[in-house]
């Protein structure tokens, strides 16, 4: 038999919830434009925090290849990792799992979900940025500013949490009070999640801190326009949909996992009929 599927190489998204993942259809699309379906798959697995333990133990057990991380586990598994990229170490949080000869190594590619769309339309380096939010994924938004030499301001509701991203990342820390501060900014984004369904009609911006020869980037991608990035775009604003982060960390994963480019655009089409299809 050509294709037998008991010689495929497994990989998966793990997480809880796990079920409005995009991973599985995102990289799936990609296996099958490039022909390598019949070598790899994709699939979802929900894992309680509780069992975070048994992760890599279980990937080492069955033989799986690669894994994406997401909610709870980015943080917690790491205590478990036989290996981390220095990035990954940096960002305190890994969203990739591979399988190496049984040595399961963890990396960060969340970052480059950040570095790559906005690179498409500036350079970073000594642009005046603003994050808002101090959460688990500003941490890769601050890391992939700092190391590109932007002018970082974070602004969150908890000024405490502020205070020590910015610290770590070498930024200026702002409560929410001051958000009209951000009319300065080159480049806005958005990674809280003011703004996420159910709860589209809020936004963490004023509309009147927006404005022409700005980029403003909400990595909210459900809903794919969010309501920030329609009130951007009013104004005149460059924006770029959440969706690209969501993209650009899968592609940098595909090639981890597999060795080879990934195909972009189609894994792009996949995800926006998914988001699409949700609305
Ligand atoms: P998190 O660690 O829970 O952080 C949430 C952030 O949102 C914190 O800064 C929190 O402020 C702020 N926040 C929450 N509710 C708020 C409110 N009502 N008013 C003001 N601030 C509020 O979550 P996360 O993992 O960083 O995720 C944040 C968002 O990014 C989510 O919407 C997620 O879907 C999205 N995301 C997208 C991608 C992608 O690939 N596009 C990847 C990762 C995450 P406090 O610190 O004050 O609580």
């Amino acid at each position: 038999m050509k294709n037998s599927l008991a010689k495929h190489k497994i990989c998966l998204v793990v997480g809880d919830p796990i079920d409005h993942s995009l991973s599985p259809q995102m990289h799936s699309s990609g296996f099958k434009a490039l022909g390598i379906d019949d070598r790899f798959v994709f699939l979802a697995a929900k894992v309680s925090i509780e069992r975070v333990a048994y992760l890599v133990t279980s990937i080492k057990t069955l033989g799986i290849l690669g894994v994406s991380c997401t909610i709870p586990h980015k943080t917690a598994v790491i205590d478990y990792l036989d290996e981390i990229d220095p990035v990954a170490k940096k960002i305190g949080a890994v969203n990739t799992l591979v399988n190496k000869e049984g040595q399961v190594k963890g990396f960060n590619t969340d970052w480059l979900g950040i570095v790559k769309p906005l690179e498409q339309l500036i350079e970073i380096k000594n642009k005046k940025v603003a994050l808002i939010g101090a959460g688990g994924a500003a941490r890769a938004v601050s890391y992939a500013i700092n190391i590109k030499k932007g002018k970082l301001m974070i602004f969150n509701r908890s000024l405490e949490k502020a205070l020590a991203l910015a610290k770590e990342f070498n930024g200026q820390a702002f409560s929410l009070d001051q958000i009209a501060k951000v009319e300065e900014a080159d480049v806005i984004i958005n990674a809280t999640s003011l703004g996420m369904k159910p709860e589209q009609n809020k936004t963490p911006v004023p509309k009147e801190c927006l404005h022409k020869g700005q980029i403003v980037f909400d990595i909210i991608y459900n809903p794919m326009e969010t309501r920030l990035l329609r009130e951007a775009k009013s104004k005149g604003a460059k924006i770029i949909y959440g969706l690209e982060m969501l993209l650009e960390q899968g592609v940098a994963q595909f090639q981890l996992y597999t060795g080879y480019s990934a195909p972009v655009e189609v894994m792009r089409q996949t995800l926006i009929k998914c988001l699409e299809g949700n609305t």
